[in-house]
């Protein structure tokens, strides 16, 4: 059976390539635009590289079954017990088991004991492919493996606040967001879970971005865990220049909505599918601006695990903004390892593929994934050749050329450019530039980073070396016309498709941003 998830994964997988009717070379890059002239429909341009395009991040997850049911590691944020023991699953750890067909309970420690059988053994929703230690994984690629990791718990339950509409309460007291709060405006992107929207604050006026995730998506993937770190990384994120911060989250009984800065310059899949590759100037002041945004992440014990050239963006003025961190790892203290297998597949460090436990390496591996793009016009594993023949047009095949082969490196590029990009790109995460005994300081330190002034670039004090061509605020000319020409509203609610939903998984979703709210409230 073809499962859900491998149908959502390849619709996922990649957009065509944007020659787009009516696409106008604009004056600021008409310098390095493709000739957008394709030989005939569905063909690529001249010099045009399809390795890079947008590509759905993913996670690998480990099912175990026993008795018929497929449990799969889960946290629960309301008071659950298990079905063996009829003990309270609590405590540290991810120690509770969920049946994903049946939704039986149990403690992990319980679950190989479990003699009552699957009630729903018939219902089949997931394709499960066993490895050869009786592991089971989902998705495509049969040879890779991901493992539960233990995740830390909160002392005590978050009491869910009850919904509350804004007009409801006291000017200048704590209050919740709902849609009608907004006016929606455009689709301005995709990405392997969300929609994102262009939207107003009806009150202020104000510009947001909408990211819309459908709970069905959740639920048939994992578990919350991973909104709630999206949610958490948001939060914490909204003290950082170099990041997406966050202004509100609300919920729907089919959706959840996190309600987010609006960065107006467009992503770099964007601006790098219009211009063939970058200047090192450009490219340096970019991967910099990264740096320190993953360095402050990683202080902040959060692994990203996701970067790449889609989740990029550029303000207004130019600098950049990390933003989607529904793959990230929160909790890591310096040291500490963790080994589920997720991320983009170009992008994923060769330790996460080696099934290794890992850290903060993998984020500076696609780090150097990701300057390689912008300063060769193509990814590091250019299998696009290969495309005509379909062993090698897999993603086993990227795999193994990630873990094996040496990379070679555009003779064009400069001394300095090559060094920081073997620095990057060493398959051993122990030598690997920003792991090693320096850490941070040798990506400082490094020549090709010399004219960077590290202090005045964490200040946005230093000019970026490209301005987004923007006329107005809500000037919509750097988001793909596939996406802002889609229809903006949202599919009415489907009530089957509610009925299976938990909504008590989403308890305590809603959220405002104390610092925005009063900022807002000054208008
Ligand atoms: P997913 O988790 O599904 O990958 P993302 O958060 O990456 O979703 O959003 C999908 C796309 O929407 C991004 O690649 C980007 O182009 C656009 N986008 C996301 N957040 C913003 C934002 N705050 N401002 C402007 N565009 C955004
Ligand atoms: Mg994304």
């Amino acid at each position: 059976m073809r499962s859900f998830w491998i149908e959502f994964l390849t619709a996922a997988a990649s957009h065509p390539f944007p020659a787009i009717p009516g696409d106008i070379p604009t004056p600021y890059d008409f310098d390095h635009m493709f000739p957008n002239v394709p030989a005939a429909p569905g063909m690529p341009c001249a010099g045009e590289d399809r390795s890079i395009y947008r590509r759905g991040a993913r996670r690998w997850r480990k099912l175990y079954r026993v008795n018929g049911h497929i449990f799969q590691a889960k946290r629960f944020n309301r008071r659950a017990f298990c079905a063996f023991c009829q003990d309270r699953i609590w405590g540290l750890g991810r120690q509770g088991f969920k049946c994903i067909q049946c939704k039986l309970l149990v403690h992990k420690k319980c679950h190989k004991l479990v003699q009552k059988p699957c009630s729903n053994e018939h219902v089949d929703p997931v394709e499960v492919k066993e490895d050869a230690n009786g592991e089971s994984t989902l998705g495509r690629a049969s040879s890779v493996r991901s493992r539960a990791e233990p995740e830390p718990l909160p002392e005590t339950p978050p009491a869910p606040p009850a919904p509350v509409r804004a007009e409801d309460l006291e000017p200048g007291s704590q209050r919740h967001y709902s849609l009608e709060d907004f006016e929606l405006i455009r689709v301005i992107g995709r990405g392997s879970y969300a929609k994102v929207l262009m939207v107003e604050l009806k009150r202020t006026k104000r510009v947001y971005a909408m990211k819309v995730i459908k709970k069905a998506l959740v639920t048939d993937d994992e578990d919350i865990d991973w909104v709630q770190t999206e949610k958490h990384v948001f939060e914490t994120a909204s003290n950082h220049p170099f990041l997406v911060g966050l202004h509100s989250c609300f919920q729907t009984p089919s959706r959840l909505f996190f309600v987010i800065e609006f960065v107006r310059g467009g992503d770099l899949m964007f601006h790098m599918q219009r211009q063939r590759r970058l200047p090192e100037e450009h490219a340096r002041f970019y991967a910099a601006e990264i740096s320190l945004a993953l360095h402050f992440l990683h202080e902040r014990g959060v692994i990203y695990r996701d970067l790449k050239l889609d989740n990029v963006l550029l303000d207004h003025e130019g600098h950049i903004k990390l933003t989607d961190y529904g793959m990230c790892k929160e909790g890591v203290r310096p040291g500490d390892t963790t080994s589920t297998f997720c991320g983009t597949p170009n992008y994923i460090a060769p330790e996460i593929l080696r099934g290794e436990e890992y850290g903060f390496s993998v984020d500076w591996w696609a780090l150097g994934v990701l300057t390689y793009e912008m300063l060769a016009g193509r990814s590091p594993f250019d299998i696009a050749q290969a495309a005509d023949n379909p062993d090698q047009n897999t993603e086993d095949y990227l795999f193994q050329v990630i873990l094996e082969k040496t990379i070679r490196i555009p003779r064009s590029l400069s001394v300095k450019a090559a060094s920081v990009l073997k620095g990057f790109l060493n398959k051993n995460p122990a030598e690997r530039l920003g792991c090693g005994e320096g850490a941070f300081l040798d990506i400082v330190n490094h020549p090709f980073f010399k004219s960077i002034e590290w202090e005045m670039l964490e200040q946005k004090q230093v000019v970026p070396p490209f301005k987004p061509r923007l006329e107005g605020e809500r000037d919509l000319a750097n988001f793909p016309p596939e996406f802002t020409d889609e229809p903006v509203h949202l599919t009415p609610d489907d009530d089957t498709v509610i009925a299976d939903i938990d909504q008590s998984e989403f308890e305590g979703f809603e959220y405002v941003n104390p610092l925005l709210m009063s900022l807002e409230d000054c208008v």
